[in-house]
Parts: C-alpha cells; structure tokens; sequence
C-alpha cells in the first residue's frame, strides 16, 4: 500500500509594491517552498494568506488596507509583511484579526508566523525549490537585488527609516546569485537597488574572489562581471542598472554599454532639474553639469536609452523652477520618463516645507510635464522606424483565426518589463518562446510603443 503523506499547508501571496518588494516576496516563498510548503493561486486554497505592504506613499498605503482587507475577507488568516509593516497599531486597529505583522524584510518574523499559523510537514523530504529560488517574475527576467537601504536622506523619502542605512551584499555573494539565475534561463538580470551607484560605500568595495580574479563591490565591477555572463546556449544576458545616480563614476560604465558588455540604458531618477527644488529636495549627485553628462555618454554610446522620474508641485517650486524644469527636458531629451504630482509622505520633512503647492497647481504642472514627454518619447520611437534592433519576447500570442499567423509582445534594449513601452510583433513564426532574443525591423510607432516583424533572412 502506498503511504499517504498528508497535504503540504498552502500559501497565498499578494505582493504589493515596488519590484524590491517582489524580491521580498520570492525570497519569502523560496524559503517557504523549501520548509515544504505549497502555493495556492486563490484565497479559496490558501492555509494562510501573506500580504506584502508598500508604504511609500500614503495612496500606496490605502492600496495596502484594502489588499488586507480583501485577504480579511476572502479567507481571513492573514500575515501583514513589507514596508506597512512597521505601522502595525494602523493595521491592528483597522483589521484586529489579522494573525501577524511584520516589518520590511524581517524574512525570519514572517516565516516564522508562518510556521506558528499553520505548521509545516515534519520531514517533507521532497526538495521542492526549483534551481535559482522560486521567482515571481518570469523565468526569462529576474531582479537582481544588491544592496538594502539608503545612506541619503531626500525630504520626501521615507525609506531610510523603513529600511534603515545602505547594507550592500558580497559582490561574490550577487554574482553567483546571476549566474545562477542564467544558468536557470533568464534572460535579461534587471539590477536593483534604493541607489545602485553607491553599491559597497559601505563595506569600503569589499574585494572579494570570484572565478580567480579579484573583483569589488563596485558598481562598475559588477557591471563588467555581469556583462560575461552566458546562458547555456550561449546567449548574453541583458543586464539592465535601475536606480543610478549621476555620480562622477557612472561614466565608467558607459563604454561598457558602448562594447554590449551592458544593456544601453540607464535609469536615473532625477526627480527634478531646478537647483533650489533639487536643494529642497535633498537629492544625492546633485550638480549642474548632468546636461553636459548626458551629451557625453550619448557621444560614447548613442543608442543609450535615459529612463527617468520627476515629481511636480514639490513644495516651494515656482513657475520659474517647473519652465526651468521643461527647458532642461528639451535639452536632455530623455527616452523615457515617469512624472508624479507631490504627495506628502507621512514622517517625510518635505511635508514641513514652506510653500505647499494647491491640487490644481500639482495637477496642470502634471499634465505639462506628460504632454512634454509624451512629444520627445513619441519623436524618438519615429526615428527608430525603419531600424533592425535586438527585442526580446515577453508573451507569445495565439495563432490568428484567419490566416493562422503568430504575433508576440516584446521588448527592445530601451523597455525595462512592466515600466517602459513594447514592441508589438507580427509574424513571428513558429516555435518563438518568451525569452527569444532576435533581431526585428520596426515597422511603425505611437507615443510609448514599437511596431515591427522579425528581419527575414
Ligand atoms: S536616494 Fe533618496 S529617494 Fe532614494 S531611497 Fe534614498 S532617500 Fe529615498
């Protein structure tokens, strides 16, 4: 007779937030897959559901309450984690029943709730984690996060006392991790971070050995390293930096985007243009000269796509600061941008900041700055018409009723997944997987999108 073991306890998972959080989130479940645990894709199977919070901004904060609240609802054994996590009485008071609360990346609290909620299997002697941890994201992308925290100390952020000062990791420590996640099939490491520039100022660049040479904690040196690694069959990985500050030393990174060695993009959040908004706003790299910057890495590497995000009505930015703000976008013709009306942060010092901006004021500066980049993003997608550029397959489509045709979503270098555009294409052929890296022709574009088919041989 065959021994019956009894059912692994489920877990449900609603991750909430920024791709850090979703880091979080995989290593949670990574962790608890291995203690032998299961997942449940609804609140109906689940043993106990996790809510990973954000807390950011206040609305991120709402988004979070009423995500418990749904979990209340539908299942009602409930474990709070992430950043809203260190607001537990705010939790408490509003949903008393919930089994556990806490804080960001407290990975053993939360485990260990877990565990107390509903216990595991003694003995599961199946090794249920697949090879490179259990991951969130597609297999073809993976977040490669390499620091935790935040030594700067921006008016309007609350991180650093979420999540306290830069801790980086070994740089060996980051690198297996990537190698490990190619060797398992992605194809494209997307670097995380709060500041990516500052890797290992903490840890004073901590040289450590990683296939017999010595290499740093150092964000140029992770780069490189990033930059040789292959896939089974060969293929380089896109390896993509978000969350780059304009220091000096972002220079030496660009003529390794310039030799493939990097995917040419940078996401740098500039947050603002106008010196006394940017003073007010205590940014890290603050200085005058990032328009020359900009020209001289587009004079290395002229495919560089520049992602940023700006915050409008900022309190005490006047007109002249946001026209200021405008012409320097003019100049700096980034590729991509993200803009956000100011919203006070609770425990944030910008909330005390003389000179608080009315809703109306926030909301015509928004719809200016969208209208600006919407025109410089829509002018550079049309000079791209017409080129063969590298993409990579998010999502194949079903065959066309009529005439049985295949299209597929895709990416190029210059569209980090789920923040950036697409590039939509027909006629893929058969047997294209999500993952594919090929060369295609763009055949048309709108405002954020590409339109193309793969080049015919
Ligand atoms: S750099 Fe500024 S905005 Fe970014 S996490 Fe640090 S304090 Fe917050």
């Amino acid at each position: 007779m065959a021994t019956k073991f009894p059912d692994a306890p489920k877990i449900g998972m609603v991750s909430l937030g920024c791709p850090k959080n979703l880091v979080d989130s995989e290593r949670i479940l990574t962790k608890l897959r291995s203690d032998g645990y299961q997942m449940s894709p609804d609140y109906a199977g689940a043993d106990v559901v996790l809510v990973n919070t954000c807390g950011f901004l206040d609305s991120a904060k709402e988004e979070s309450l009423e995500a418990i609240g749904e979990a209340m609802a539908e299942n009602g054994r409930v474990i709070v984690t992430g950043c809203m996590g260190d607001e537990a009485d705010v939790i408490r008071a509003k949903f008393p029943q919930v089994l556990a609360v806490t804080g960001a990346h407290q990975y053993e609290q939360v485990v260990n709730a877990v565990h107390d909620a509903s216990p595991p299997i003694p003995n599961a002697f199946v090794d249920l984690v697949p090879e490179g941890g259990l991951k969130l994201t597609p297999r073809h992308y993976s977040y490669l996060k390499i620091s935790e925290g935040c030594n700067h100390r921006c008016s309007f952020c609350i991180i650093p006392s979420i999540r306290g000062d830069l801790v980086s990791r070994r740089i060996d420590a980051v690198l297996r991790e990537a190698e490990k996640l190619v060797q398992a099939g992605t194809k494209e490491l997307l670097v995380i971070s709060q500041d990516t520039s500052a890797y290992g100022v903490d840890t004073r660049h901590d040289p450590r050995l990683w296939k017999g040479r010595e290499v740093r904690a150092h964000m140029t040196d992770l780069a490189r390293e990033l930059g040789q690694l292959r896939t089974a069959d060969d293929v380089a990985p896109w390896v993509r930096l978000h969350y780059v500050y304009p220091y000096p030393h972002v220079d030496h990174v660009i003529p390794l985007m310039a030799d493939g060695l990097l995917t040419p993009y940078l996401d740098i959040p500039f947050q603002h243009a106008a010196p006394s908004v940017l003073k007010a706003m205590k940014r890290p790299a603050n200085e005058a000269k990032v328009l020359d910057r900009i020209h001289k890495w587009r004079a290395i590497c002229p495919d560089i796509t520049i992602r940023s995000t700006f915050v409008v009505g900022f309190p005490g930015e006047t007109e002249a600061d946001f026209q200021y703000l405008l012409d320097w976008l003019d100049e700096a013709q980034l590729d991509r941008v993200g803009a956000f009306r100011f919203e006070p942060v609770e425990g944030a010092p910008a909330n005390a900041l003389p000179g608080a901006l009315p809703e109306e004021v926030k909301e015509e500066r928004y719809q200016r700055i969208m209208e600006k980049t919407a025109a410089i993003s829509a002018a550079k997608l049309q000079a791209k018409i017409g080129r063969v550029l590298p993409v990579i397959i998010d999502e194949v489509g079903e065959p066309d009723e009529e005439d049985g045709s295949v299209g597929a979503t895709a990416r190029s270098q210059a569209d980090a997944p789920e923040i950036d555009g697409n590039v939509f294409l027909r006629d893929v052929g058969e047997g294209r997987r999500a993952g594919d890296i090929f060369d295609v022709v763009i055949e048309d574009a709108d405002e954020h999108d590409l339109y193309g088919a793969p080049v015919q041989d």
